[in-house]
Parts: C-alpha cells; sequence; structure tokens
C-alpha cells in the first residue's frame, strides 16, 4: 500500500523525478577506487557527502568501507577547497599510510569550480605526496550522470594518472571491469585463467569488499589490483572492456595515451553475451577455449531447455544499469521469457537503440526509457497498466512488488535486504545458472503458493 496514490495515467513529466533508478556520481567513483589495493577513496566536499557513499557501499557489501573527506565548512563552500584537500593528503598519508589516495569531487565542489588537476599538481610541487605513493582524481558532478558515470569517470581517471607505455609491449591483456559484484570479479578471473590468458585486471574488489573475517581489522585488505600492474596496463597488447557505460570510456583513453587496442563487450551475462566475451578473450590473448568452459556452458543450456515450460512467455519489467539491463534482457529472450518494461536511470542514447534492435523485433509492444524521466514510478505505472510475472532490479523495487504481488528477483545496486549478492557470480555460464535458479525458484514458489489443491504438484 506504500504507493498506493501511483496512477496508470501516464503525464509527460520533464522536471520531476519519482523513485530514480539511480544514485549519485561519487558512490560509483568510491567503488571504483576501492578496486585498486592499498587505496583510501577522498571525497572532495562535505562530511555528508561522504558519510552517504560511504553508507551506501557499506549497506551493499555489508563491509566497513573506509573514506576519508575534505570536511567542507562554510569557509570553503565560498573560498573553495584548496586548503582543505592539501591538508588532507598531508595527514592522510601520514596517519592512515595507504599507497594511493583517490580523490573525487561532489556536487559541491564542483559547482564552486575546484580544479582538481591543478590541486594535486600543487600537493606534488610542495613535497605532500611522498616518494613511492600516488594520488589519482576524477570529476563527478553528480547533477549529471548517476552512480555509473562516476565508475567510469574514476576507471578513466586510472588510466588518466596511472597508465604508462615503455614503448614495449608484453603479451598480457587489460579486462577493464564494469561496476559487477566482487563475486563477479572473481569469477572473470577464474575464466581467463582457465583459458590461460595473461591477464590484469582493473578494478578488482574481489578480497575488498568480500574480505574474509579473520578476527584483525585489516584497513587495506589483501585484494585490489596492485599499482605496478595499473603502470604497465599501458604495455599490454589489447584492452577488453566490459560495458559500454562503465568502462568504454577508460579503454578509449587507455588507446589514446598508450596505444592499447580494444574491444567493448556486454557484460557477460546469460549465453550469448557469455560466448561474446570468451571468443573476444580467446581471439585478443590467443587462446584456446577449454573444455571445462564449453562444458558450463553446455549445463547452462540444458537448464534452460529442461525447465521451459515456467520459463515460456513470462512478463518480465526490469529497472538498473545499462550495462547490466542489455545483457540480462537478451538473457531473458533467449528463454523465451518477455522482458516488456525496462527503466534505467542513467542517461546514454545507445541504450535505447540496443533493446530497440534486440526486443522490438520479438516483442513489439515492449516498453523501455532511461535517463531523464526514465524513474521507477513510470515503471510502476506501466506495471499498473499490464501486470508482469517477474520483476527485477534493486532492492528498492521490493514497494511495486508488495503493491503488485509479483515475484522479485534483487540484481543490482544497492543490494540492501538480502545477503548473497557479493558471493555468488551472475557473470559467466556459472552465473547464467544462478539467475536461472533464482528465477525459477521464485516462478515456481508462486505457483506453490497460489496454486488450487487440485492442481499443486510435488514433481515440478
Ligand atoms: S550533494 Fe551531490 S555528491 Fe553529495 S551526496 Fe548529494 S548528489 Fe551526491
Amino acid at each position: 500500500m506504500l504507493l498506493r496514490h501511483t496512477t496508470k495515467d501516464i503525464v509527460e513529466r520533464t522536471s520531476l523525478t519519482i523513485n530514480p533508478a539511480k544514485t549519485c556520481q561519487p558512490v560509483g567513483a568510491m567503488y571504483a577506487a576501492l578496486g585498486i589495493h592499498g587505496c583510501l577513496p577522498h571525497s572532495h566536499g562535505s562530511q555528508g557527502c561522504c558519510s552517504y557513499h560511504r553508507t551506501a557501499l557499506t549497506r551493499h557489501y555489508k563491509e566497513p568501507i573506509m573514506a576519508a573527506t575534505s570536511s567542507f565548512t562554510e569557509g570553503s563552500s565560498v573560498f573553495g577547497g584548496q586548503a582543505n584537500l592539501m591538508e588532507a593528503i598531508d595527514n592522510i598519508f601520514t596517519i592512515y599510510e595507504p599507497d594511493i589516495i583517490a580523490v573525487h569531487s561532489t556536487c559541491l565542489s564542483e559547482t564552486i569550480g575546484d580544479d582538481l588537476t591543478q590541486i594535486v599538481e600543487k600537493a606534488n610541487a610542495n613535497g605532500k605526496i611522498p616518494e613511492g605513493k600516488y594520488v589519482i582524481y576524477c570529476n563527478t558532478p553528480s547533477y549529471i550522470g548517476s552512480h555509473v558515470t562516476g565508475y567510469s569517470n574514476m576507471v578513466s581517471g586510472i588510466v588518466k594518472c596511472l597508465a604508462t607505455s615503455t614503448g614495449v609491449k608484453n603479451d598480457k591483456i587489460n579486462l577493464i571491469s564494469g561496476w559487477v559484484e566482487p563475486s563477479d570479479m572473481r569469477e572473470v578471473k577464474r575464466i581467463a585463467t582457465l583459458m590461460h590468458a595473461p591477464f590484469t585486471l582493473f578494478p578488482d574488489t574481489s578480497d575488498v569488499v568480500d574480505a574474509p573475517q579473520t578476527g584483525t581489522f585489516e584497513m587495506y585488505p589483501k585484494g585490489g589490483t596492485k599499482i605496478p600492474d595499473l603502470i604497465a596496463s599501458g604495455d599490454n597488447k589489447a584492452s577488453l572492456a566490459f560495458g559500454e557505460w562503465a568502462t568504454a570510456d577508460a579503454a578509449t583513453k587507455l588507446n589514446i595515451k598508450c596505444k592499447v587496442p580494444f574491444e567493448v563487450t556486454d557484460l557477460p551475462i546469460g549465453v550469448r553475451a557469455t560466448d561474446r566475451f570468451i571468443m573476444k578473450m580467446s581471439e585478443l590473448a590467443e587462446v584456446s577455449i577449454p573444455d571445462e568452459i564449453t562444458a558450463e556452458r553446455g549445463r547452462l543450456v540444458d537448464m534452460i531447455t529442461d525447465m521451459q515450460q515456467y520459463l515460456h512467455g513470462k512478463r518480465v519489467a526490469l529497472f538498473g544499469d545499462p550495462d547490466q539491463l542489455i545483457p540480462l534482457a537478451e538473457f531473458l529472450l533467449d528463454m523465451n521469457m518477455k522482458p516488456v518494461y525496462i527503466v534505467s536511470g542513467t542517461p546514454g542514447k545507445k541504450m535505447h537503440k540496443r533493446l530497440e534492435e534486440l526486443i522490438l523485433p520479438i516483442i513489439p509492444e515492449a516498453k523501455f526509457k532511461n535517463g531523464i524521466g526514465a524513474d521507477m514510478y513510470l515503471l510502476h505505472q506501466w506495471i499498473k497498466e499490464e501486470g508482469v510475472d517477474l520483476l527485477i532490479g534493486n532492492t528498492y523495487g521490493k514497494y511495486i512488488a508488495r503493491d503488485e504481488n509479483t515475484p522479485f528477483l534483487r540484481m543490482g545496486f544497492p543490494i540492501l535486504d538480502r545477503v548473497g549478492h557479493s558471493y555468488f557470480p551472475t557473470l559467466g555460464y556459472m552465473g547464467g545458472l544462478r539467475i536461472l535458479e533464482k528465477i525459477l525458484g521464485l516462478i515456481m514458489d508462486k505457483q506453490d503458493l497460489e496454486s488450487s489443491e487440485a492442481e499443486f504438484e510435488l514433481v515440478m
């Protein structure tokens, strides 16, 4: 009943967003920075912003997320935050001893026009950055874009500030990770290792935001891409970037800066997107595909075939980030399901075009929208027009799911009310099996709950 005022009468809105399907840029920048070993993210703005970004990540990953802040006061808001950041760099290296600080801006520091390039150069010139330590940075004005834009900006910041070319190429490929769970990053490494592909994965938050409980607090857990590997990424022979929105900019910048050719592929969600990833990695790294990977694919296809009767024709509504939504919609189509409604608060014209090509030839009535006006209120209005059998998205979807009595698969960021997402991958063929298992569980549970006694089945 919380959303009882949602009507199905859609009124064109140009300046009002209700329940946005996105969050703020620095959250993404902070998450990307955590994928560097020994890194302390730093929020150049007020304490409140930093507190929110840390809270959002802590609640999703169930880990204490460490970050520093420039702690703007009224004075820095008027006269600029240079002095605060200079002092912060000094204090952080002295007290918290990270190997690297990753600075991102906030709405406030962007609005007053703080120049991070100039401030970091000045910090360097004034000897505030100790020998062998690094400060990288990126701009994350949150009044444009989304958390995905912020993630992308920090990954590009890593390339801009660290990647170096010696002029001698090596055999490794860069795997530039999109915004996925640490379990997904671990899965990509497992697949690359199985294929004997020499690689550097960055950012890599596995063993950082899902670090094991050892009884001892580690300010900098053992995970994260090592700084020498990030510097050497400019010498790697090629890059494979996962997701247009989160990584294409970094791959492009690495090519411009260090002449590393690149391919952008979808996040490997489902059969076809994983096929493209495996084939592309095989081509770029010049390695063959082992039987074990082929067997994993076969198991996923077998499960889809076995359970077809529960999946066929089921209508699905999705919301989240474009890099996830596109291959996920493709996976649903491959299972003969119907992704009928899709929204994302992250802007970018390519999403509409990709979904149009993918979905409309099969489901002409499907509706999708991203960027301004694409919020969860609109998604709910579409669902009110004609219901769905399944809703997929982050925790905020639980209000719609409850109101509409719709099975709800939690996927994406943030997930605040369940666990497991950071431990079990949804990428690759094994990840596809997990998505499928969850979808089937939800659909079959509903059938069990709502079927008449005569139709209640023991064997399904
Ligand atoms: S003010 Fe801007 S940067 Fe700070 S929390 Fe709000 S949206 Fe994010």
